[in-house]
């Protein structure tokens, strides 16, 4: 899944990236208000991590603008300003969670995934969605309650299918979400991928919708 991180200081970002990264999210860099809009505005995320205090726009107005466009990815802030009042303009602005600086790193993972989960329409940390069950804290894979050893592409894959509240998503989607929109992947690798992917958890786990793209069974 794809996330986009809006963060001018430098450690900060680094230390976020890297988290974001390791809890499995292809991770898309802002460093200023004007480039995040327009990444968000044209580009497809999972989650939008949103510094306040940001270069050439801020970032109440980015997200403001983002909301009245009708994108409604996930958006968790990360501001300074602690204050309440600075909270409140954020949520009211379409923010669904803030986390003061400083923060500890795995707090703001912990979040994040509560919000992903939220947005594709499951409670807990464990989905399960027919056969397969996904772990999307420990990012593992069950099938029938048995554990299964994926990569993390191949993981990433069916996390990402299980967020989608039984929607058909296209192989160019995926190829975006798994690889970046610069990646060189198409949908011919994913048409490779999810045929890794069924020799080892089984054929019918993954369907195909001829023309469409893929979707779980039994979502
Ligand atoms: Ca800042």
């Amino acid at each position: 899944m794809r996330a986009l991180l809006v963060e001018d200081d430098s450690d900060i970002a680094d230390d976020v990236a890297r988290a974001l990264t390791s809890a499995g999210y292809l991770v898309e860099h802002a460093t200023d208000g004007e480039s995040a809009w327009f990444l968000g505005d044209t580009e497809d995320f999972a989650i939008v991590v949103l510094d306040l205090g940001l270069p050439r726009l801020d970032g109440l107005s980015v997200l403001k603008r983002w909301r009245a466009a009708g994108r409604a990815f996930p958006v968790l802030i990360l501001s300074a300003r602690g204050a309440w009042t600075e909270k409140v303009d954020g949520i009211e602005a379409g923010a669904d969670d803030y986390l003061a600086k400083p923060f500890e790193i795995g707090e703001l993972i912990a979040r994040v995934r509560a919000l992903v989960r939220r947005a594709g329409g499951h409670v807990s940390a464990q989905v399960t969605i027919g056969r397969l069950t996904l772990d999307t804290t420990r990012m593992s894979v069950a099938i029938d309650g048995a554990p299964q050893k994926l990569s993390a592409l191949e993981y990433r894959l069916l996390d990402y299918l299980a967020h989608q509240q039984g929607r058909t998503v296209p192989a160019g989607e995926l190829a975006e979400h798994l690889h970046g929109v610069d990646g060189a992947a198409d949908a011919n690798a994913i048409e490779a991928l999810v045929a890794r992917l069924r020799r080892k958890i089984g054929r019918d786990i993954i369907e195909t919708r001829r023309g469409f793209g893929y979707v779980l069974s039994g979502a």
